[in-house]
């Protein structure tokens, strides 16, 4: 009885947690693709190569297989991926800046922690930062699939420039009241005070 009623507390405090960081992945002005790939990190459920080890113990024979295939130094797995991965790190060095989270790891639970302490705020920067770290994960599984399926490479600073000019283009279409802070984060992001006049606020 004690058993059952814990585990019923249990999946009732996990599905809490994930109420909680939904609010973080889903919102009216995220890139749905890029949500659901959030989503999909966040439940640890990309089919990234450790898994497919997990599968078949007679596989464990081909374990260079495993190799990350964007350093070649270690796992390819999700912690590693997103963005532990030296590659990845240093691409996640080259974009938080634009959205002030220099001080935030290249590991995705710092990410997640930064955005959960931010999660009911509302400014046009908070939703900038989701949108941001979605472009970055997005873009990072993208090279990582490119280079598994397609033998496609690209340099980091290829990367780094994909994801921001996805954010700057899906800022230009979005919609917020023309205030000071607005008008700033604007300007950081170059895009010309008429797409704000246009909008009607
Ligand atoms: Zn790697």
């Amino acid at each position: 009885m004690e058993f059952s009623s814990f585990s019923v507390w249990n999946s009732l405090r996990i599905t809490q947690q994930e109420v909680d960081w939904a609010v973080v992945i889903w919102f009216p002005q995220c890139i749905p693709k890029h949500a659901f790939l959030v989503w999909l990190i966040m439940r640890k459920k990309l089919l990234t190569q450790d898994k497919i080890l997990k599968w078949g113990l007679e596989r464990r024979k081909n374990m260079n297989m495993m190799c990350c295939l964007l350093c070649y130094a270690d796992i390819d797995s999700h912690d590693h991926l997103f963005f532990e991965c030296k590659f990845s790190a240093h691409v996640w060095s080259l974009v938080r800046s634009k959205v002030g989270m220099d001080t935030v790891d290249p590991k995705w639970s710092s990410i997640v922690n930064w955005l959960m302490s931010r999660r009911r705020l509302k400014t046009a920067a908070s939703f900038v930062e989701r949108i941001l770290v979605g472009a970055t994960a997005y873009t990072i599984w993208q090279e990582r699939n490119a280079r598994l399926f397609k033998n496609q490479t690209r340099p980091p600073d290829s990367l780094s420039e994909v994801i921001l000019t996805t954010v700057r283009y899906k800022l230009m279409g979005m919609k917020f009241k023309p205030c000071a802070s607005v008008r700033r984060l604007m300007g950081a992001w170059e895009i010309p005070d008429d797409v704000l006049k246009n909008d009607g606020g």
